[in-house]
C-alpha cells in the first residue's frame, strides 16, 4: 500500500548552486549529500516537515539524470511514494499492465529499495520506495 510522498526529485546540473539557493537563501535544512552509484548521481537531501526534496546531479554521462537534463533541461524529475510492500506493489502494477523501468527493486540511497514506474504509464516519472532489509 502507498503510504505517503517520500520525496520529490529535481534534476540539476550544479548541485552546489542548488544548495546555495535552498540552504543559504531559502533556509531549508540540508540533511545530507550522498552519492548513489547505482543511479549515477550525487544527491543533496533537504527536509521540509517530513517530505524530502532531493536535488540530483549526474556524476557521469551514462547517468539517467544526465540524459534527462540533455533532453528536457533542469527541473522536476520524479515523485517518490513510500510503500511498506514494494514487491507487492510491483506485482500489482505488472498485473495491471503498467510499464515499469525496474522490474525488481534496486538499491536506493539511505538503505532503501526503490523501483521506477515508466512515465508512459504514470504521466510523471514515479518512484516507489521502501525500507531496505
Ligand atoms: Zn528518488
Amino acid at each position: 500500500m502507498i503510504k505517503r510522498i517520500d520525496h520529490i526529485g529535481v534534476a540539476v546540473k550544479d548541485l552546489n548552486k542548488a544548495i546555495s539557493l535552498y540552504r543559504d537563501v531559502l533556509g531549508f535544512e540540508l540533511l545530507e549529500i550522498e552519492e548513489v552509484e547505482s543511479q549515477g548521481v550525487r544527491v543533496a537531501k533537504f527536509d521540509i516537515n517530513g517530505v524530502h526534496i532531493e536535488f540530483l546531479e549526474p556524476t557521469s554521462q551514462d547517468s539517467p539524470i544526465y540524459k534527462y537534463i540533455e533532453k528536457k533541461g533542469e527541473g522536476l524529475h520524479h515523485i517518490a511514494y513510500f510503500t511498506d510492500d514494494i514487491d507487492g506493489e510491483l506485482d500489482r502494477l505488472k498485473e495491471n499492465g503498467i510499464q515499469l523501468i525496474n522490474q525488481q527493486p534496486v538499491e536506493g540511497s539511505s538503505n532503501t529499495r526503490i523501483a521506477f514506474i515508466h512515465p508512459k504509464s504514470s504521466i510523471v516519472l514515479t518512484e516507489l520506495v521502501s525500507k531496505g532489509e
